[in-house]
């Protein structure tokens, strides 16, 4: 199959890990059996979105390329990134694929001017041939994210705020010309009244600069101003997925009803603050054999405790639950 059409291709993607001593080993699957594509032709914003534990990071990890994945397929532009093994490919891939972190603060050095590492980064990636030009960059993808050269240039990261060393970030990551960014949790730092204008960033760069964007948030508030595509996992699963209006306006798996009923009803007119509070982790969840939520859901069936669920097609939407069957 060509899979050249798609900026990134993952087919039944497995990740677990090993924990404990020998005698006392046990395996986690932090990400199970996932599967999920993005056009290559069409920018979108695609968001993972669950509870801690539920694999999304991990799943940010692996298409990062910064996590093995233990079996499955992951494409970006047709080419396996797990094969990648020189420094010029692997300099080509970190380029196209960008991060943004959840802590604006690790992405640079208190010792360090900002512009060192906004000069280093399109300097390294060879995005100006002249050095002369790279200030005129500098300040075109600064000026993308709120900001300018002039306001940036001599200072250190202790003179910004959270909300402005954010858009810092999100500007060093641009410099490369990425055609996809992997947001993890990238508002959950800055001060509730600043994040809309955060995220609201994601979207202008979609449609400023073509560049896809993977959103990692617990936050459906957020994820549902911005995105396209919403995936909802659970346990290393993805349990739902779809156009975003489908899933969190109607959604059908049971889990994505009792996130939804977490949060207040989304509409574009209300900014929540207020992060999802889940019941407590259920450690058998990791290793039910049957569906990840079966200990908690009220429709639980004796199937459910025994199989897990295969994806069904309902509406537009992909969904792991046997009520769909
Ligand atoms: Fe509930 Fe069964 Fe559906 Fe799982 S498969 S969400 S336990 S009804």
């Amino acid at each position: 199959m060509n899979h050249n059409n798609k900026l990134l291709f993952i087919k039944n993607l497995t990740k677990i890990f090993s924990a404990g001593s020998f005698l006392f080993k046990s395996n986690i699957v932090a990400v199970n059996n996932v599967s999920l594509e993005l056009n290559a032709q069409r920018a979108e914003i695609f968001t993972l979105a669950g509870e801690s534990g539920s694999g999304k990071t991990t799943l940010a990890r692996i298409i990062l390329g910064l996590v093995r994945p233990t079996s499955g397929t992951i494409l970006y532009k047709g080419r396996d990134i797990t094969q990648i093994k020189s420094a010029k490919d692997w300099k080509w891939f970190t380029r196209e694929v960008q991060p943004i972190s959840q802590n604006p603060f690790d992405t640079f050095s208190p010792l360090n001017k900002v512009e060192t590492y906004l000069y280093d980064t399109a300097i390294n990636y060879n995005i100006v041939t002249n050095k002369s030009e790279v200030y005129n960059i500098l300040d075109e993808k600064l000026k993308a994210v709120g900001l300018s050269w002039d306001e940036v240039r001599g200072k250190y990261p202790n003179e910004f705020s959270g909300g402005q060393l954010q858009r810092l970030s999100i500007a060093r990551a641009i410099i490369t010309n990425p055609s996809l960014i992997v947001a993890d949790e990238p508002v959950s730092m800055i001060d509730a009244s600043l994040r809309m204008s955060i995220v609201n960033l994601f979207k202008n760069l979609k449609e400023q600069f073509n560049v896809s964007v993977i959103y990692i948030t617990h936050d459906l508030a957020t994820a549902y101003y911005i995105s396209d595509r919403i995936a909802i996992m659970l346990r290393g699963s993805i349990v739902e997925s779809g156009p975003v209006e489908k899933v969190l306006n109607a959604p059908l798996h049971p889990y994505t009803k009792l996130l939804k009923q977490s949060i207040p009803e989304p509409t574009i007119d209300v900014q929540w603050e207020e992060e999802i509070q889940l019941s407590v982790t259920e450690i058998k969840e990791f290793t039910a054999s049957g569906c990840k939520f079966a200990a908690r859901c009220p429709y639980v069936m004796e199937t459910c405790k025994t199989k897990e669920p295969e994806e069904t097609f309902v509406d537009e939407r992909a969904v792991r639950c046997y009520l769909y069957k």
